[in-house]
């Protein structure tokens, strides 16, 4: 019933965030966690292989910001002479073609590295990073889920701690300001969305708001309720994207199209909002998490949303759980 695999890896953006969707997708059907498991432990696989693959292509925006896509999370990328500032460390395995993208936009050595929050696709090139000399810095939460055996029940699966240089070094539970490469930067913990460690990073001058995974374009999102997500997070984290934004801001989603702006989140926004209610009252009425993924509370935005990994099942499952 599913996609093959082959068709699911062909796929750009695809992604640890998306495992239990693509396993749900194979299958065709509800897994068990140790099934889940199962296909997960295999996709991590797939997908280190096909990052190893993947073109990274650069973007350049404005204020010596660009945003590179291709390895797992969007990656933007401040120059200048104090050193490359990295938002997400991407798939350790896009090392090379991260290398070589990177030394494309400058001379200057990577220095800093900000984890938007702790998932694989945006913190498993810390390791390599860090060994050229970046400093990392991350939420509490993401430090914390970083160094510990990180345990996922939606995948039954155990994710084991970073070597210790991986581990971001300074930590924020605040806002927090940074002045780099003549950018004035600000890191705003959000209240928990897609995690409870989710940070979104503005470049003041360049008017480019990066906001991790709390916005995917075009693609219904996941939600890490293992480590403290949830839907009605995510409306309110979009509600924080929008009150950030005008109409001139350049928005980088964690995943999805890579150059975005504030018209395409407000969509996202309303979309969210709009399965939210539906979800709500299918499950208010007493229908069980089948009955409501059959009912097809999400079927007007399917066309639009509906066409990455997190399917529309998936997402319906998303949603009920945090109703
Ligand atoms: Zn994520």
């Amino acid at each position: 019933m599913g996609l093959p695999h082959n068709q699911l890896l062909s796929r750009r953006h695809f992604c640890f965030c998306c495992m239990t969707g693509a396993a749900f997708a194979v299958t065709g059907g509800w897994l068990t966690p140790r099934q889940a498991f199962a296909e997960a432990r295999g996709l991590v696989t797939l997908i280190k292989d096909s990052a190893a693959s993947s073109p990274v292509t650069p973007y350049k925006l404005r204020g010596n910001v660009t945003v590179l896509e291709g390895s797992g999370g969007n990656i933007a990328v401040l120059t200048g002479p104090d050193g490359k500032l990295l938002v997400d460390a991407g798939i350790g395995v896009s090392r090379p073609q991260l290398t070589k993208t990177l030394s494309g936009l400058g001379p200057d050595p990577v220095a800093h590295l900000i984890n938007t929050h702790w998932h694989f696709d945006h913190a498993d090139g810390n390791d390599w990073l860090h060994s050229i000399g970046a400093r990392i810095i991350a939420h509490e939460n993401t430090r914390k889920h970083l160094s510990e055996v990180q345990r996922v029940e939606d995948w039954d699966y155990n994710f084991l701690p970073l070597p210790a240089g991986a581990i971001p070094s300074e930590v924020i539970s605040a806002n927090r300001a940074l002045k780099l490469n003549g950018a004035s930067i600000e890191l705003k913990p959000y209240k928990p969305a897609h995690t409870d460690g989710d940070l979104s990073v503005t470049f003041g001058e360049a008017d480019i708001l990066h906001a991790g995974d709390t916005y995917w374009n075009g693609i219904y999102p996941f939600i890490d309720y293992s480590t403290g997500g949830s839907i009605d997070g995510m409306i309110a984290a979009s509600d924080a994207n929008l009150a950030a934004a005008t109409d001139s801001t350049i928005i980088i989603p964690g995943h999805g199209k890579p150059v975005s702006n504030k018209s395409e989140l407000k969509d996202f926004r309303n979309m969210l909002a709009d399965i939210r209610d539906k979800v709500a009252a299918l499950k208010k009425a007493g229908r069980t998490q089948q009955e409501t993924v059959a009912a097809k509370p999400t079927a007007a935005h399917d066309a639009k949303w509906g066409q990455f990994v997190i399917d529309p099942a998936f997402f319906t499952k998303l949603v009920y759980e945090g109703v």
